[in-house]
């Protein structure tokens, strides 16, 4: 699948890798259901394709952290048990539980907003108390979970209050072997019975995002949360391909040359001059930048395959184009394919190698390719 007419680049996004991705998660933990999370645009492959792709594949619920992501899945007419857990605090939830979202719930203000939503439509607000059992970051502990599990018991035996689930997240939930994940899921026990005790015994108890989902059973509990690996990207990298995992790379970057031209030796390429040429030569020129989400400081290090050769990005990355060397003996024409990222088992530079090269995780070479990259449905 080319790029459509006039646009110089395209995320190919094959969607039967998802479903099959989520497919083999499920083979991963066979006694949970599974919550392919599709929050940020899933994760730069397209939020409604590859929503219902997940749900083609074996997924049970969909998660989100913002509610108009929520909203937008139900807009296109997705049905899926769907799960927002990032709020603003005065959000009005009267359109979550008018579409059937349930809502994350980790603070005493989101809580309250959620049954003034309830009560104001004569519904019940259906939540997950989201508990932090030691990332630090998202999610009530202490003294506040304490107050929410009392209010919530209360609420429930109202009727405007339903607690379907509760989760927390791992901080190294890549790093099987760290202390913090034992710690963690003991917490995590613990909180489920201290609910249990004030009268709170939610049915779907979830713990573990993709790395735990791959590596460890015993974070499985009634539910997985998969996000990266759901597109078909190793969570650890160190540990495991996604091949090793039954996984394949959903997303294809691919662009093609837009001019290719002879320079002389000596000639300093692109902003700056930080790459100059070594030898007589020729200069492909890929019409992306990073507006369309290839990192700036990829100059040197970012992999891009022309003709079935690897490159390195030669130069500085600007708004819109990058230049490659592709050497005196190149027979690289203008039109032909610049692939920046696929299939690692088809010899592809991946979307891992850019992160390597770049220093961050596959998760954000991913996330970031721009919204003027039309993403192409395979
Ligand atoms: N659960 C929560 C609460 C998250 O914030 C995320 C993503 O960061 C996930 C699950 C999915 O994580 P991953 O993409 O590592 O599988």
């Amino acid at each position: 699948a080319p790029a459509p007419p006039g646009f110089p680049a395209c995320a190919q996004v094959d969607l039967g890798a998802i479903s099959a991705n989520v497919a083999a998660l499920r083979g991963h933990a066979p006694t949970a259901e599974l919550m392919a999370v599709v929050k940020a645009d899933a994760y730069g492959h397209g939020l409604v394709p590859s929503a219902r792709a997940a749900l083609r594949g074996g997924a049970t619920w969909l998660g989100v952290a913002q509610l108009p992501e929520a909203l937008e899945l139900r807009a296109a007419g997705v049905t899926a048990p769907l799960l927002s857990w990032l709020h603003v605090p005065g959000q009005d939830f009267a359109p979550a539980l008018a579409n059937d979202v349930q809502l994350g719930i980790s603070t005493t203000w989101a809580l309250d907003q959620a049954v003034t939503a309830a009560r104001g439509t004569g519904t019940t607000a259906r939540v997950h108390l989201k508990v932090d059992t030691g990332l630090g970051r998202n999610g009530a502990w202490d003294a506040d979970l304490e107050a929410i599990l009392t209010s919530a018991a209360a609420l429930q035996s109202e009727g405007v209050l339903e607690v379907v689930g509760i989760f927390s997240h791992f901080a190294y939930a890549d790093a099987p072997q760290h202390p913090t994940v034992r710690a963690q899921q003991e917490r995590f026990e613990g909180i489920v019975e201290q609910a249990a005790r004030s009268g709170i015994r939610p049915s779907v108890r979830h713990l573990a995002n993709s790395a735990a989902t791959l590596t460890n059973p015993s974070a499985h509990y009634d539910l997985v949360r998969p996000g990266v690996a759901v597109y078909g990207l190793s969570p650890v990298p160190d540990l495991g391909s996604p091949e090793s995992f039954g996984l394949r790379e959903a997303m294809r970057l691919v662009s093609h040359l837009s001019s290719v031209k002879e320079s002389p030796a000596g000639q300093g390429v692109s902003y700056g001059h930080v790459y100059t040429t070594t030898e007589q030569t020729k200069l492909g020129l890929v019409p992306m930048g990073y507006s369309d989400g290839v990192p700036r400081h990829a100059s040197s290090v970012g992999p891009v395959q022309v003709g079935g050769r690897r490159y390195t990005v030669a130069g500085r990355v600007c708004m819109d184009q990058f230049v490659l060397d592709l050497g005196p003996d190149s027979h690289a024409v203008a039109g032909d394919e610049a692939v920046l990222f696929g299939v690692g088992a088809a010899g592809e530079p991946t979307a891992q190698d850019w992160a390597a090269a770049v220093d961050t995780i596959n998760y954000e070479i991913v996330t970031r390719v721009g919204a003027r990259v039309p993403r192409v449905y395979l």
